[in-house]
């Protein structure tokens, strides 16, 4: 049996006392939402913090506002509420099927938005329990300062592999930061970066409090993701898109997202911006798939034969274009990603 290192534990019951004990404790201090993700890390030893300061007392944070304007999603809103959500299926549909698509219905009873958006990065030689990464000498991401995938590189490639910040972006949503001393607001654009330790663009004495969403009206988004289990499984390719369209169909503005196959998720921009302008129809949708597989560099850190995935890439990009112009894709879906989308 893996058991929990030893830990101080936490409980304040609001952002301001959690952001003090933040700012007191630094770095070695970690905010604990869910817990599904940190504490089976922490039993293998990959994170092991000396504090644990859980979230789970503070109501601002479970706190979901619309109105005509837009929305805003506290940080412990749970996976099943949003997937559950009937608010967040138009417009925001990426969104709802991102959340419903992680892992099993008991994880995502516990499971965060603000928790996923804050996922560590992944990788076949760093998700192992402490034994097995030690037999190999550890590696740059934890204990070691190799990297198996790339050897020669001073870079760890870990993997993105959360499912909702795909979606997110598609939908253009910012996150609000909360320390001490102040706070700030990050489009998630600008959140993440290419590098599989220091993925995030958070400082350890700031709380994400919040996910901030404009008004969908007038657009569409879908979310497709390729897992080996339909059940429940991570991404190792995802795709996120959103259109606005015209009342006469032509694409007055778009967002294309792929997601699982960097350290973070990547924003198609060339392949969304040749939609612009355009109709969805077979050439712009292809023309567009083609850009926007070209970015997606896959290695070979997680399930599946990386090649194969770039060229799903394409195929994804495609479905979920169809999907927006209003073809029933429902069979391809099934058949492609071995999950159903009821939203
Ligand atoms: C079997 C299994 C399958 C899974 N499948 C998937 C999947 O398909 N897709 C997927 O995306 N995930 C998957 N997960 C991972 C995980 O369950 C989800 O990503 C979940 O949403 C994490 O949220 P949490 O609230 O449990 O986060 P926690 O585990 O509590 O925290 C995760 C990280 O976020 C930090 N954090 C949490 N909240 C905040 C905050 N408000 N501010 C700052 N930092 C914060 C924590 O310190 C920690 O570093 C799976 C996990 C398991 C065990
Ligand atoms: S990409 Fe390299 S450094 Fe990063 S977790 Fe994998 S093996 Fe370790």
């Amino acid at each position: 049996m893996m058991r929990l290192p030893l830990f101080e534990f936490r409980a304040p019951g609001t952002v301001a006392e959690a952001v003090r004990i933040l700012d007191g404790e630094g770095p070695k201090a970690m905010p604990l939402a869910g817990g599904t993700d940190l504490l089976p890390n922490m039993k293998r030893r990959q994170q092991v913090p000396k504090t644990l300061m859980s979230l789970g007392h503070i109501e601002e944070l479970q706190r979901v506002e619309s109105s005509d304007s837009g929305s805003r999603l506290g940080a412990c809103v749970t996976l099943s509420q949003i997937a559950a959500e009937p608010r967040f299926r138009k417009g925001l549909t990426a969104l709802a099927q991102a959340a419903s698509f992680v892992a099993t219905p008991q994880i995502r009873n516990m499971a965060t938005l603000g928790g996923n958006l804050c996922l560590d990065t992944r990788c076949n030689y760093y998700d192992q329990n402490y034994e097995w990464r030690k037999s190999i000498g550890f590696c740059l991401k934890k204990d070691g300062d190799i990297c198996w995938v790339a050897p020669g590189s001073a870079k760890c490639m870990a993997v993105s592999s959360t499912d909702t910040a795909p979606a997110l972006l598609a939908l253009g949503a910012r996150v609000r930061l909360v320390s001490r001393t102040g706070e700030r607001e990050v489009p998630l654009s600008e959140f993440y970066q290419n590098d599989g330790i220091h993925y995030i663009k958070r400082q350890p004495s700031e709380l994400l409090t919040d996910v901030l969403l404009d008004s969908s009206e007038g657009w569409r988004s879908t979310y497709w993701k390729l897992r080996r289990r339909g059940s429940f499984d991570f991404p190792v390719l995802s795709v996120a898109a959103a259109v606005l369209l015209s009342s006469k169909g032509i694409v007055v503005e778009a967002r294309i997202v792929v997601g699982s196959v960097a350290c973070l998720p990547l924003l198609a921009g060339e392949a969304a911006r040749s939609l612009g302008g355009r109709p969805l129809d077979e050439e712009s949708i292809a023309q567009a798939a083609t850009l926007a597989a070209r970015i997606a560099k896959p290695l070979d850190n997680t399930d599946f034969d990386m090649t194969w995935r770039k060229r799903v890439t394409a195929e994804f990009v495609t479905c979920a274009l169809r999907e927006l112009r209003g073809d029933d894709m429902r069979g391809e879906r099934l058949l492609l990603t071995r999950h159903s989308s009821s939203l």
